[in-house]
């Protein structure tokens, strides 16, 4: 809102509402405009919320996961559309956007199907020292919950915050990224076509700005998808109103290979967890530990595959551009450090850094204090190390800030190996797919972020417990009165010490 004095002199007030533009990596064609909301149009936005909230919490779990199905199936019926926009925004690969689309409806059925079940009243034993009391406890919607989302998987990642808290019954605003702001108003207007009594989800485009103002405007939890460093600032101001924040932050993967590992099975998935998406993914292999013993032939069969992939703007590439036109220039600065400390590039290369496509490239023998093996290079890169044994792998695996998926291939030791990887997710003998399964949660430890999405647990992150206790018949030993006696008092302490002492 701007004020300024009109020719009669008279002050009057005009709404000048700025814009951006939304492009396509690839081409720098303009994919869509869109309002700049400003700190004013994000309170106001929530406090439409608030009143949506009210009126979704009041639904019953069954009306509420009616609505979400309508909201699924729409979703579905025009995939093509939403994946299109998606492909257009991001660079990757319509095949891709489509995927993403794919995992999600899962997630979004299994929120909406399983919220009563996991939330809803339940009866919780009291325990023979309470006869006299009954207990419940159940998991109530906070109210309105910001998301701020991503824009590597823009439909994927934040529906892991946004289905979870619908189907919680909260009302939600989303700040999606400013790269993807396309696929946010889309998904949005779906779900307004599917609940068009009141504006349970919003959407509110902008720039990192938009995103500060979410934090600051009294909303009831801040989901927030994104890199560590705004992550951090995102809790700085969240702390000013004692908002509660979810944070799923970056990562620094590993994928372990045991010395009896399915070597063709390893290198497939190194390579689609590295480098899919253009390794542009939160739980993107960036790591690679090898047993000495199979190293040479797993290496050579990894760069069999990773020649055979391309980046390209054109249907038949494998990779797509990178989407942030700064992106290039992190993962070139990683590539010269490893280098320049003694790594050799086994494929790729400096040269594979175009000015938006990168190619593939696999780095081995690289000296663990390189930025290629501590920072997140969130490009199409490999780092892969000869380890003497897996006690190795791990002590390497571990010695992270970071540590949010991970993988390990072997045909003993999976599940041992991967229960000491510090990390919230780990595949065995399988990358990615941890975060397809609804039933598990989602999330990271240390600089990788805290709180879970999906499952349960994604659940109960968008919800508050209310416990009650109620008094079934008189107190045998009353005990929260005045009028307690000594001999009460005593009768108390003798059953303490023969219970406790
Ligand atoms: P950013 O941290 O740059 O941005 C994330 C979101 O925060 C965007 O919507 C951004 O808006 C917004 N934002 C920027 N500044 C602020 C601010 N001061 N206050 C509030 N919000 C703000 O991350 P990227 O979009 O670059 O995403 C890549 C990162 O996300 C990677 O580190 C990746 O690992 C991580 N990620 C984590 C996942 C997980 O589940 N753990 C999943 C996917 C990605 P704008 O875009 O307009 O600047």
């Amino acid at each position: 809102m701007t004020r300024a004095e009109d020719t009669q002199g008279a002050i009057v007030t005009a709404t000048v509402t700025k814009t951006f533009d939304s492009l396509n990596p690839a081409t720098g064609d303009l994919v869509g405009t869109h309002p700049v909301f400003d700190a004013e149009q994000v309170n106001d936005t929530v406090a439409r919320a608030r009143e949506a909230a009210s009126w979704w919490a009041g639904l019953s779990f069954a009306e509420r996961a009616e609505r979400l199905k309508i909201w699924r199936g729409i979703i579905a019926r025009r995939m093509a559309q939403l994946a299109e926009i998606s492909h257009a925004e991001t660079g990757k690969p319509t095949a891709d956007a489509q995927l993403e689309i794919v995992m999600m409806l899962d997630h979004l059925a299994w929120a909406a199907g399983n919220a009563r079940k996991v939330l809803g009243r339940k009866k919780v034993s009291t325990g023979l020292m309470a006869p006299d009391l009954g207990a419940s406890v159940e998991y109530l919607p906070l109210g309105v919950i910001g998301v701020i989302g991503p824009w590597n998987f823009p439909v994927f990642t934040p529906m892991g915050s946004i289905a979870y808290a619908l189907a919680a019954g909260n009302a939600v605003v989303f700040k999606p990224s400013e790269f993807t702001p396309g696929v946010g108003v889309w998904l949005v207007d779906a779900f307004a076509q599917a609940v068009p009594e009141h504006p349970v989800l919003q959407v509110v485009t902008g720039l990192g700005e938009t995103g500060a103002a979410l934090c600051s405007s009294g909303v009831d939890k801040i989901a927030f998808t994104g890199s560590t460093a705004t992550g951090k600032k995102v809790m700085r101001a969240c702390a000013d109103t004692l908002t509660p924040v979810l944070i799923e932050a970056g990562g620094k993967d590993v994928l372990l290979v045991d010395a009896d590992a399915d070597l063709d099975a390893a290198a497939e998935a190194a390579v689609w967890g590295g480098l899919s998406n253009a390794g542009q993914a939160c739980i993107g292999t960036e790591r690679v530990y090898v047993h000495e013993r199979v190293y040479d032939e797993f290496v050579g069969k990894l760069g069999d595959l990773v020649t055979n992939l391309r980046a390209g703007d054109d249907p038949e590439a494998q990779l797509g551009p990178m989407t942030m036109p700064s992106q290039p220039k992190v993962v070139a600065d990683h590539i010269a450090d490893a280098l320049s400390k003694g790594a050799r590039a086994l494929v790729g290369g400096i040269a594979a850094v175009g000015e938006r496509l990168v190619q593939p490239t696999v780095l081995v023998d690289v000296p663990e204090d390189s930025i290629a093996m501590t920072e997140e290079t969130f490009g199409p890169t490999l780092a892969v190390n000869k380890v003497r044994d897996m006690d190795e792998a791990i002590e390497r695996a571990n010695d992270s800030r970071y540590g949010l998926g991970a993988a390990v291939f072997s045909k003993g030791r999976g599940q041992e190996l991967a229960r000491r990887i510090r990390s919230g997710m780990t595949g065995v003998n399988l990358v990615y797919l941890f975060a397809a399964l609804p039933e598990l949660p989602f999330g990271g430890v240390g600089d990788s972020g805290f709180g879970r999405i999906h499952g349960p647990d994604g659940l109960r992150e968008f919800t508050y417990a209310k416990s009650i206790a109620h008094r079934r018949f008189p107190a045998l030993l009353p005990l929260t009165t005045f009028a307690r006696t000594a001999k009460i008092d005593k009768l108390m302490a003798t059953l303490t010490v023969l219970r406790h002492g």
